[in-house]
């Protein structure tokens, strides 16, 4: 499979590509600096099934060039992994909270994978069977809302909602779409004290892919083990 990958070059999005490529996918490594994508990714055992392409999910133009640069380059593709995101504005109450902020963190979290969704679906819905997978978080979820994470857990519960949204849309073409939560994950983000492995949730969202699970959820915000999460 052809899998497009966006923020590939650090964190899950680089474990998503080492499984993907070590799997014999043709990882499209979606990175916004080329040169330091390059740089990390071209250390992966099987870095020859990657090809970098540039991406910065907050500008329109960035994604429409990224889309024709893969049609013209590869044809179609078989999955997009919206995975690239931002956590800002942590524990601040409402009255310290800085909007310009928030507003970052919907730019990257949910608009990016809208503008990526709708420049390369033309591109997925030339395959046979294909996926969309929109890396979500737990925050996301109404159970999490703690009152002190507005921008982050805002902009993963309306991502939620678009993916929901887009699988009723995709369907009947043969799209299935999940909203994933990865777990807490070693990574510039989850921190060093994170118990999970991106490497493990990689692999879990590659048996999504690749339909090695049988997913029983009403919605389509799933854990990366494939169970249901709380709305
Ligand atoms: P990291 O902070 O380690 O990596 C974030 C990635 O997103 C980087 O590759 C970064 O690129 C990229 N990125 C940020 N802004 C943009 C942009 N405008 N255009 C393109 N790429 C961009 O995060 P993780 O790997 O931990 O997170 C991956 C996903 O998992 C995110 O969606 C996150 O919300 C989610 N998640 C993570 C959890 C965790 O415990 N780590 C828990 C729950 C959810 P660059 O290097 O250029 O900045």
């Amino acid at each position: 499979m052809r899998i497009l990958i966006t923020g590939a070059n650090r964190g899950l999005g680089l474990a998503l590509s080492q499984v993907g490529a070590e799997r014999g996918h043709h990882i499209l490594a979606g990175v916004r600096d080329a040169e330091q994508g390059r740089g990390k990714l071209s250390e992966l055992e099987f870095s020859k099934s990657i090809s970098i392409v540039s991406l910065d999910v907050t500008k329109e133009d960035s994604v429409l060039q990224a889309a024709n640069f893969v049609k013209e380059h590869f044809g179609s593709i078989d999955a997009i992994i919206n995975n690239a995101g931002i956590l800002l504005e942590r524990d601040k109450t409402i009255e310290d909270l800085n909007l310009e902020e928030v507003q970052l963190s919907f730019d990257v979290n949910l608009f990016g994978p809208m503008r990526v969704v709708k420049h390369f679906l033309p591109l997925l819905l030339m395959g046979d069977s294909s996926s969309i997978i929109n890396i979500s978080s737990e925050a996301g979820s109404f159970e999490n809302a703690y009152g002190g994470d507005y921008a982050y857990a805002s902009s993963k519960t309306a991502l939620n909602m678009f993916s929901e949204q887009l699988s009723n849309y995709v369907k009947e073409k043969n799209i299935q779409v999940y909203a994933v939560h990865p777990g807490w994950i070693q990574t510039d983000m989850g921190g060093v004290n994170a118990p999970g492995n991106p490497i493990e949730t990689a692999k879990g969202i590659f048996d999504l892919i690749e339909k090695r699970k049988i997913v029983e959820s009403k919605y389509c915000f799933i854990n990366h083990d494939g169970s249901p999460m709380p709305i």
